[in-house]
């Protein structure tokens, strides 16, 4: 049987400005009360693994760290998705955490920071985190997003993760997404950035025939996965997003 996963959206607020960002700006920030309370109800209801995520967590008004802790005392394998802009001293040897998912969109630093906007050095962050999370031996998902901007050099990006992976061990998954034309980025930039879903199944497809010492893990749209639910706060109450199938074309869930 599949996992049951969780991801908590703790506020839409992030620090970057991604291209393709799918948040939308209608939610509100959890306090650290609803969002204690909702990893009991979550635990009630037989979710195994939750995600801390946002927006980008780590400037949540709560404190992610501590929710971790929390997560961690009641069982749940913890997911943390973050930029690694606002990462406190010695996250690396954190002990609450089971797993950091990363965004990496390309090994070419000016490729990724044309997708992925933080002062042009986003590139030079995301290395960083890497090999901090690499000594501690932690594990880590990358997660890409497949779009006409970095999609003729993800082959070589293969080589690059894969070179990565000899020496640290310490990836797990590339978790390759498609563009959604949802969000304060996604739906402003679809038309530009989106490929085709023919030419999605084949890049990633190439890619998987490819890796060696992790698996890839396909995510043709997120909001739409059995597995996985979205939790956010609005209006006062924590909400559980409806799934969003893309109607305009035939997908396969993931
Ligand atoms: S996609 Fe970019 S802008 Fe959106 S939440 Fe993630 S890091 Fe922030």
């Amino acid at each position: 049987m599949k996992e049951k996963v969780a991801v908590l959206m703790l506020l839409p607020q992030c620090n970057m400005t991604c291209n393709y960002c799918v948040i939308e700006n209608t939610f509100s920030s959890f306090t650290d009360l609803e969002a204690q309370n909702l990893l009991l109800q979550l635990k009630d209801q037989n979710y195994t693994n939750v995600i801390l995520g946002g927006g980008e967590p780590t400037l949540w008004s709560g404190n992610v760290f501590e929710l971790a802790k929390f997560a961690k005392s009641l069982g749940f394998f913890v997911q943390i998705g973050t930029n690694g802009i606002n990462l406190p001293q010695n996250y690396e040897k954190n002990q609450d955490i089971d797993r950091w998912i990363i965004p990496l969109d390309s090994n070419r630093p000016e490729i990724h920071n044309k997708l992925r906007h933080f002062k042009n050095e986003h590139f030079n962050i995301i290395e960083d985190v890497l090999k901090k999370l690499s000594t501690q031996n932690k594990s880590v998902y990358i997660s890409t997003v497949l779009t006409q901007i970095n999609k003729n050099h993800l082959i070589e990006m293969v080589t690059y993760l894969n070179q990565y992976n000899e020496f640290s061990s310490n990836l797990k998954s590339w978790n390759l997404y498609r563009l959604l034309p949802f969000g304060r980025g996604g739906l402003k930039h679809f038309d530009n950035l989106k490929l085709p879903i023919e030419e999605f199944d084949q890049i990633v497809q190439t890619i998987k025939n490819s890796v060696r010492n992790f698996k890839v893990t396909i995510r043709r749209n997120m909001y739409d996965s059995s597995n996985v639910d979205f939790f956010t706060f609005h209006n006062g109450k924590v909400q559980k997003l409806e799934k969003r199938p893309l109607n305009h074309e035939t997908t396969q869930k993931n």
